[in-house]
């Protein structure tokens, strides 16, 4: 059971990420029962791709704490996490990941999105990564509808579309 404290975060970020303009993806970052890190998506309004709530939190703890305080650290994010911050968790030490929403969810709001999901990745590694989930939350899931129904925003798939 997740703590209820570790749900509001997620939610107010994703509200926060929503607000700006940015897809609604959030992650925090729990270690010895104590919030390090909660970061929002921002990839919509710098422009870069790359920046997932997920590598947003990781980022934080490296630069605000250290990076061993991330070995015995928790990851726990809005949504299934893709390649990229599944792999960005193994390589900085994040032995558990818990996710609310899977990729199915998203990608059958947006009618896109689909990629490996965290659990192959993390079957196929020999890191001992720890990856639970999906979560059911019903407010995660409306704050998802709303933004991907919006001006537009379905329409604008990674990258490539960002403007430039
Ligand atoms: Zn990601």
């Amino acid at each position: 059971m997740v703590r209820q404290r570790i749900v509001e975060v997620l939610i107010h970020k994703q509200q926060e990420a929503l607000d700006c303009g940015n897809p609604p993806f959030a992650a925090v970052i729990e270690c010895d029962g104590e919030i390090l890190a909660s970061a929002a998506n921002d990839s919509r309004t710098t422009g870069n791709p790359l920046r997932h709530a997920e590598m947003l939190a990781i980022e934080s703890v490296i630069k605000k704490n250290s990076p061993a305080f991330l070995l015995k650290s928790h990851l726990y994010a809005s949504n299934e996490p893709c390649p990229m911050c599944i792999g960005a968790c193994i390589w900085s030490g994040v032995h558990n990941v818990t996710y609310f929403l899977s990729q199915e969810h998203v990608a059958e709001i947006r009618g896109w999105g689909r990629f490996i999901s965290a659990k192959v990745i993390a079957s196929a590694d020999d890191s001992g990564i720890c990856v639970n989930g999906p979560i059911m939350n019903e407010e995660m899931l409306r704050m998802h509808k709303r933004f991907w129904s919006t001006d537009g925003n379905s329409k604008q798939k990674h990258s490539i579309h960002l403007s430039h």
